[in-house]
């Protein structure tokens, strides 16, 4: 067992066989056994956060295993046009996601890498304070923004909102552009709004979100998931280790997603 898993399995507490994730899609995507049986108290954490090695990321060049992972359990579907295009977690290049961080004479590699990027999951969150229906909020006991499809009226207030372009708006039916549908995760209908949730259905059944369990399928991973208020936790300890930065810190929404770079 790698020290990441341990950790993971340190907040843990105790074993809950999980019953999503569709047998088709986790052996496509490479999903192991031992992973499945990852646990975790949920209630035990006060605050979910992702920490993305960006040196780790670049190693793996052109994979996008979070990617297929997350959109194909979450039934994100693949809309071949930018306007209408619905994504959970996506790939930027290096200056876009860090637009105030960045300079000419930054490293090449970095410069020019592609990075993982998806909700931030806001300590402070524009999306949440301009939401009128209240079908997203912040969960006080673990940080979470969640997301309740059936209580959006379709305003689209918080895809202005979030400065970071973590949400998407389904403006035609997403089912009519799914090649597969994953039966134990809900759709979506036109008209609504939708992100990722740090796959809190998996956290519930004591899993890793789906796209840090595919980045590990294959060697060590880049993504580490964790309580930030542990001090115990794998992600408390990489940050301390290494340096990280958050994007677009000036604007004071206070990410939980810190990247290693
Ligand atoms: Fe809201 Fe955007 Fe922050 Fe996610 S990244 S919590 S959608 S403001």
């Amino acid at each position: 067992m790698d020290d990441s898993k341990r950790g993971f399995l340190k907040v843990a507490g105790g074993t809950v066989l999980g019953t999503l994730g569709a047998a088709w899609s986790r052996a496509s995507l490479g999903l192991g056994k031992a992973d499945e049986a990852a646990t975790v108290a949920s209630n035990q954490v006060r605050n979910w956060g992702m920490v993305i090695d960006v040196k780790r990321c670049r190693e793996k060049e052109g994979c996008d295993a979070c990617i297929r992972a997350c959109h194909i359990n979450h039934n994100v579907p693949s809309i071949g046009s930018t306007k209408e295009e619905v994504k959970w977690i996506w790939k930027e290049p290096y200056e876009h996601a860090f637009p105030t961080q960045t300079h000419p004479y930054l490293e090449e590699p970095l410069h020019d890498q592609k990075l993982p990027v998806l909700c931030n999951h806001c300590e402070n969150p524009p999306c949440v304070r301009v939401c009128p229906t209240q079908a997203t909020w912040k969960r006080e006991e673990d940080g979470i923004v969640m997301m309740d499809p059936h209580r959006c009226i379709g305003c689209r207030y918080c895809l202005v909102a979030c400065p970071f372009g973590a949400r998407s708006f389904n403006w035609s039916d997403p089912r009519l552009h799914l090649t597969e549908t994953n039966p134990d995760y809900p759709t979506r209908t036109r008209g609504v709004v939708e992100k990722c949730t740090f796959c809190d259905e998996r956290l519930a059944d004591g899993k890793l979100p789906l796209c840090v369990e595919a980045c590990r399928a294959e060697g060590p991973g880049a993504l580490y998931f964790g309580d930030l208020e542990d001090p115990e936790s794998e992600v408390r300890r990489v940050l301390k280790e290494r340096y990280s930065i958050r994007r677009k810190p000036d604007l004071g929404t206070g990410p939980q997603v810190y990247y290693l770079v």
